[in-house]
């Protein structure tokens, strides 16, 4: 069984697209939220996720931000910008889909969710600190997060009382010994000075997990975000993946 991991498409279609025709099959997509925000094409990154077999999908910050403005005084500039900008593009059809997502999604070997366990939206999972006290946070080996947009892995060592944190490079297959926490990366935009598309896979019966990169039309995006009078540094952290 292999899951594609994705999170943080934030309405770059050419990126969701160069992803889904780079992976060749899955048995199931996890979304770890913000399809919307930040990017030109809010419908139609929802209309492709939501259109996907076996398909979970959790809540984003700037998806919950789209739903419902309470919390939009927490962005910065450019990122609320987009979202009064997306609230005006977005059909009342999508706007439902975001509003029904869920928080957080356990299995009996997973916790999904966006930001972290202990605050599924909002908190930033980025330092072993903050993961170390995550571990606290979810009872299943795994979890899987994203809303830090890096590619980074929590593992506890086998004694149980450190964590280790590594941002992963692609095409190197970890396996899954102790309890860890993931993040895939970011489909829409990477902040790890790797501009590339970023996700990954899991496979549950090989206990793995693996980083994928894939280039994307960066152009089209970025001719977008101008024609729809975005934010000009938005098109600039695109092609430098910050
Ligand atoms: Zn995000």
């Amino acid at each position: 069984m292999r899951i594609l991991v994705i999170s943080d498409i934030h309405a770059n279609y050419s990126a969701l697209e160069a992803v889904m025709a780079s992976v060749v099959t899955v048995d199931a997509v996890w979304c770890l939220g913000d399809l919307v925000g930040y990017g030109p094409f809010p419908n139609e990154c929802i209309e492709r996720i939501a259109s996907l077999p076996n398909l979970t999908c959790l809540l984003g910050n700037h998806d919950a931000a789209v739903v419902d403005s309470r919390d939009i005084d927490r962005f910065n500039d450019e990122a609320s910008h987009v979202i009064y900008w997306t609230k005006r593009e977005i059909t009342r059809e999508n706007q439902d889909y975001l509003s029904k997502l869920p928080e957080i999604v356990t299995t009996d070997w997973v916790t999904l969710a966006h930001g972290s366990p202990r605050s599924p939206t909002w908190e930033y999972l980025i330092d072993q600190m903050t993961a170390m006290v995550n571990f606290a946070f979810f009872e299943t080996q795994l979890a899987l997060v994203g809303h830090s947009h890096l590619p980074l892995a929590f593992t506890v060592t086998p004694s149980g009382d450190s964590v280790t944190r590594a941002i992963l490079q692609p095409g190197v297959v970890q396996k899954i010994e102790t309890r860890c926490i993931f993040n895939p990366g970011s489909v829409g935009q990477p902040r790890d000075h790797d501009p590339r598309a970023s996700y990954g896979i899991l496979d549950p019966e090989e206990q793995t997990w693996e980083i994928h990169r894939v280039a994307y039309d960066i152009k089209a995006t970025q001719k977008a975000i101008e024609k729809a009078g975005l934010p000009e540094k938005l098109c600039k952290r695109l092609a430098e993946g910050w």
